[in-house]
């Protein structure tokens, strides 16, 4: 079903059109002379990119790190700004084979309401967090539109920078969320290569590509001004992801230039339903793509989740990481134990509640994935000035205006 019929340019179009095969064939067969070249450009081109993250610039990572922190201070001075994951809803009318929450996993589900979705932000707030990622599972019956703008009014005192990552909607649907006061949408595209999205999105509205894809230009239209893309990395080739996700990122600079940008690599972590990477990206790849998309685009923001391990969050800090979360939870409730009582299974998307003896009540809701780095957010913080860094709780603009 085709969902772009505005006159308007859209990244679908530009995305149909861009090579992706010949610019990853280019970057496999980079030499070290062309490598050095890119290295050296000062406007730099997608071609340049591929060769950026090519295995001849493996060699090279020193350089390649070295001006990668050089452009990262010049842009962003020595600030990591922290911020938390708050879990709404575990619930999910999809299924993804990678995520823990998809429909058919038998796990542990809630809907925080709102008083509860409170409790946990101002358990947030006492660490010190002023920006919050509020996140949701696809679910038009628990997580509606209603539900999300009730959340957003009632945390604003609290928070004042939210963001919100849910399943894809209207720009109708997003302009009461920003009226209510969130101010950015995060929705990672998880994987570009149209045949994995098929393989691994099996079920629910999801399905959609092209719908996923132009997301970002939607919530732009509705009037975010901060803007979050991302690919989920272990689904396909990840120079492939890479150069798509720069091209994407390229695009929504030049056609959503009043937006903030920030783009997220993630990569893989166990999760509920047993899923195995299809093509690793290893510490030093991961390293690599970072600098590469620094030099690329000096000015977006890079986020580092709680998915990679402390001692390569703490080596990657000065080399292009913008924004970190700390201390985080994947389940809703997972701060504070809000939502508890009211925990349910289900079997294939039905519902079924858990017998009043049930061991599970103890467990509560099932998390997306498990974390790898689980210190706290003051450690994290404390590790950030310690490597001569300056760890920022509020949002950006507020830190620059108060
Ligand atoms: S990745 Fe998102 S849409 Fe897919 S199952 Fe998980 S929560 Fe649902």
């Amino acid at each position: 079903m085709p969902h772009h019929q505005s006159a308007e340019p859209s990244f679908v179009d530009s995305f149909a059109a861009l090579p992706l095969g010949s610019l990853r064939a280019h970057s496999l067969k980079a030499s070290e002379g062309e490598f050095q070249q890119s290295l050296g450009a000062t406007q730099r081109s997608l071609e340049d990119f591929a060769q950026l993250i090519s295995p001849a610039g493996a060699t090279q990572l020193e350089a390649l790190a070295n001006q990668s922190k050089a452009l990262t201070q010049q842009r962003f001075g020595r600030a990591i700004r922290l911020f938390a994951p708050l879990y709404l809803s575990n619930e999910c009318i999809n299924n993804c084979a990678y995520c823990g929450f998809s429909r058919d996993n038998p796990i542990l589900r809630v809907t925080l309401e709102p008083d509860e979705v409170l409790t946990e932000a101002r358990a947030l707030a006492e660490q010190g967090f002023r920006n919050v990622l509020l996140v949701a599972g696809e679910h038009p019956k628990f997580v509606s539109n209603g539900y999300v703008e009730q959340c957003v009014r009632i945390l604003h005192e609290t928070i004042p920078s939210l963001s919100l990552e849910l399943g894809p909607l209207e720009t109708g649907a997003y302009q009461p969320l920003v009226t209510a006061g969130a101010d950015g949408l995060v929705v990672y595209q998880e994987t570009y290569d149209r045949n994995a999205y098929r393989v691994h999105h099996t079920a629910g509205p999801k399905k959609d590509f092209d719908w996923r894809l132009e997301t970002p230009e939607r919530a732009y239209a509705a009037g975010f001004r901060r803007l979050g893309i991302g690919a989920l990395f272990g689904l396909s080739d990840w120079r492939t992801e890479a150069i798509a996700l720069a091209a994407h990122a390229q695009w929504l600079l030049k056609h959503c230039w009043k937006a903030q940008l920030t783009l997220s690599l993630p990569r893989l972590r166990p999760c509920a339903g047993s899923f195995e990477p299809v093509d690793a990206i290893s510490d030093r790849d991961l390293t690599q793509l970072i600098c590469a998309l620094r030099l690329f685009l000096p000015d977006v923001g890079i986020v580092l989740s709680t998915r990679e391990p402390a001692s390569l969050r703490n080596g990657l800090i000065p080399l292009g990481v913008t924004l970190m979360s700390a201390g985080s939870h994947t389940e809703p409730g997972g701060y504070t134990g809000a939502g508890g009582d009211k925990l349910h299974k289900t079997d294939r998307g039905k519902m079924i509640a858990l017998a009043e003896q049930s061991s599970e009540w103890a467990e509560g809701a099932t998390g997306q994935f498990d974390i790898a780095d689980e210190r706290s957010p003051e450690t994290v913080a404390e590790q950030i000035s310690s490597l001569g860094y300056e760890p920022v709780w509020k949002d950006w603009d507020a830190a620059l205006t108060s």
